[in-house]
């Protein structure tokens, strides 16, 4: 189906971005009868060899599933950094850790206490949290030895153990569930879309009442007349018209597609969020009982908190093979993350500029990382609770040195400096995670920041527009404690539901 016949089409529904919201939103318009098309700006099927297995490293390395060229600042007056975004079929769900968690009860009834999102308190969300569940069962692997030496060091430490990171609210040592059938990727492509409608699409029809889908082709702007959505235009110069438009583009692309269509009757991607991380390389004794290195996977996940409120804000855990360093000795990965930050950055775009290939090309992104002063003093605290445990028995004979860098600069570097310089250091070297969020924030109309409506009847509805709806990364109030996969999902599920009972 080339770009005029797919303009040709009469479609009910265009669903912008094929994430794991865009999934969700075309799977269940679809299924409600209407006719969907679902655009990616990324690539389809096949997949990469490296997206289908357990190998992480490799698959958010992935040249062709990821957005090229996308570039963050953590301060506005900062240096610029790569940063990692899914892109094809599944996006961020083919490239990401594959850990799946769900947030903690704290964090959603702050979207309902602190953001004004009355129908979002973890007991509203809980239902949609079982359906997202539902369509990632998951999977737990066996621990490599170096997580396994975490474990038993956090254990050692008094860190309760059992449980799985999909539990709610519970600290400790947990089980990794990971979003895999057998050793492969389960990603929400696969979940909610599947092979029907791929196989559909190369035929250029629909087989299986699925939506249509349609890799490689990027939306350009949004159209409106008169402040009704009227299609989207695609960077080809084709159009395609449908009276209802489902955003899913991602934090950062969604709103830089937004601003771009001149949509700005709220602040879109006036705030940004994001999880700020700290990676500890570590340097193994060659004992010849590594984890292969395609098995490149988080499998023990410690949680605990920062201060005695219990609000688990912290995590760590180990992807025990990355790589050989030059002297031939193998490499793990100590992640060490803040799960609930209070720093902020934001997505600018100006206004009404040419989408270019890049969806978030133009686009000023600032993540705002280990801005405020208690972000650092988390993070700080978590490094050093971490470095205190490789030095307990469990890593004996295992870990040789720990740098905290590529360069090979050893961690006595780091704890031996002071606050003010530990700090700088952190800020200057980010870790890998990418987890940006609430950059189209759900919320009240009343409230100035609110940039889609959180009500029943209105859920992910653009505020000063009708037929507009975003649904994903982007609309969660705040961020939660783990990654975002699962919740997003909920959240979109949760859209979708709510705008097949209200209707177009
Ligand atoms: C490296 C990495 C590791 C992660 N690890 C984990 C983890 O282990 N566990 C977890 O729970 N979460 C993890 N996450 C986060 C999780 O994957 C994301 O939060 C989730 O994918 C967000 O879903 P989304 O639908 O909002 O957006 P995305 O997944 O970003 O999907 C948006 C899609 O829209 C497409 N798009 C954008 N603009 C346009 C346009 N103009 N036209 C057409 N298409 C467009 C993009 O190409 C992309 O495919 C990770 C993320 C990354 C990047």
């Amino acid at each position: 189906m080339t770009d005029s016949d797919l303009a040709r089409t009469g479609w009910d529904v265009v669903v912008v971005g094929a994430g794991p919201a865009g999934c969700v939103l075309a799977r269940r318009l679809a299924d409600d009868g209407r006719r969907a098309v679902l655009v990616e700006a990324g690539p389809g099927r096949p997949q990469p060899v490296a997206t289908l297995g357990l190998d992480t490293i490799a698959a958010a390395e992935e040249p062709r599933r990821t957005w090229a060229g996308l570039e963050v600042r953590d301060a506005p007056d900062g240096p610029v950094r790569p940063y990692r975004q899914g892109r094809g079929l599944g996006g961020g769900s083919t490239v990401n850790g594959l850990l799946l968690t769900r947030g903690d009860r704290i964090d959603y009834d702050r979207w309902r206490d602190e953001h004004g999102c009355a129908a979002w308190g973890a007991a509203d969300v809980a239902p949609w949290l079982d359906r997202a569940a539902s369509a990632f069962p998951g999977r737990t692997v066996p621990a490599g030895p170096v997580a396994g030496a975490l474990a038993a060091a956090a254990a050692a430490g008094g860190h309760a153990v059992g449980g799985a990171s999909t539990d709610q609210d519970r600290l400790g040592v947990l089980e990794a569930r990971l979003a895999i059938d057998g050793q492969r990727r389960r990603s929400a492509f696969d979940a909610y879309i599947g092979k029907g409608a791929a196989a559909g699409r190369r035929a250029g029809r629909v087989d299986d009442g699925g939506p249509t889908v349609r890799p490689d082709t990027t939306v350009a702007r949004v159209l409106t007349a008169g402040g009704r959505a009227r299609g989207v235009a695609l960077a080809s110069g084709h159009r395609l018209m449908a009276p209802l438009v489902v955003v899913c583009g991602g934090a950062i692309a969604t709103p830089a597609l937004l601003a771009r269509s001149g949509l700005r009757a709220r602040p879109v991607g006036l705030v940004l969020r994001d999880h700020p991380s700290f990676a500890l390389t570590l340097a193994l004794r060659d004992r010849g009982d590594h984890a292969p290195v395609e098995h490149r996977v988080v499998s023990r996940l410690l949680r605990w908190s920062s201060g005695p409120d219990g609000s688990g804000d912290l995590q760590a855990f180990a992807v025990d093979r990355v790589d050989r360093a030059g002297d031939g000795r193998p490499l793990a990965v100590l992640l060490v993350g803040l799960m609930a930050p209070t720093s902020t950055g934001s997505v600018t775009v100006a206004d009404r500029s040419e989408g270019p290939a890049l969806a978030a090309a133009g686009a000023d992104v600032v993540t705002g990382a280990l801005t405020t002063e208690s972000d650092r003093v988390r993070l700080r605290s978590a490094v050093r609770h971490v470095a205190g445990l490789l030095t307990s028995g469990p890593f004996d004979g295992l870990v040789e040195e720990t740098f905290v860098d590529d360069r090979g600069t050893p961690i006595d570097r780091l704890l031996h400096a002071d606050d003010g310089h530990f700090d700088r250091w952190l800020a200057t070297h980010p870790g890998p995670y990418a987890h940006p969020a609430s950059s189209c924030p759900m919320g009240p109309e009343s409230a100035p920041g609110s940039v889609v409506g959180a009500e029943p009847g209105n859920m992910g509805r653009l505020i000063g527009y009708e037929g507009i709806v975003v649904a994903d990364a982007s609309v969660l109030p705040d961020l939660v404690r783990g990654g975002l996969q699962l919740p997003v999902v909920a959240v979109a599920e949760r859209i979708a539901a709510d705008l097949i009972d209200t209707g177009p």
